[in-house]
């Protein structure tokens, strides 16, 4: 049986985004601790976050696998009966993290399953450490007026209201 090796290295310890755990609203994707893929971007993209992605883009920790580790995590996840239900974006978030020696923060079982296999650590979004915390607002997609509340319609023009990050910074 194979024995994982513990690398207690919490300080410059690396944590690598699948899309589940981006769109979970429980990281700040701008840490410089979270590494993400570009293919979990170009995925995102196609989502109600791309708005949010294209503000952050210049602090994201854009980081891709090398094919050699791709390959060494299809393998794996050939083995373990996992890759038909990984996508690619799946493979590469593995891929970083086997390179990086970060851990996994994913919501996905078979992710989970082959990081176990690749004694490669993993934790749920709602597990990620969170040194700055998101913190979500409302605002109303017609007039722009914000609101505590992060859905629903606006009281003043009747548009939808959209999640956006709010403003770090105390007015
Ligand atoms: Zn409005």
């Amino acid at each position: 049986m194979k024995v994982c090796t513990v690398q207690p290295d919490s300080s410059s310890k690396k944590y690598v985004l699948d899309t589940s755990a981006l769109i979970s609203g429980n990281v700040n994707p701008a840490d410089p601790s979270f590494l993400i893929p570009s293919s979990v971007i170009s995925e995102i993209r196609h989502g109600n976050l791309s708005m949010q992605l294209e503000t952050l883009s210049e602090t994201l920790s854009v980081t891709d696998p090398s094919a050699a580790a791709v390959e060494q995590v299809r393998k794996k996840a050939r083995e373990s009966g996992d890759l038909s239900k990984m996508s690619s974006t799946d493979v590469d978030v593995v891929a970083v993290a086997m390179e990086h020696g970060g851990t996994v923060v994913t919501d996905d079982f078979a992710i989970q399953n082959v990081c176990s296999h690749l004694c490669i650590e993993f934790i749920p979004s709602g597990k990620a450490p969170i040194k700055d915390r998101v913190k979500w607002i409302g605002k109303c997609s017609g007039c722009g007026k914000t609101y505590a509340q992060t859905s629903g319609t606006c009281g003043i023009c009747g548009h939808q209201i959209r999640r956006i990050r709010s403003s770090s910074r105390k007015a």
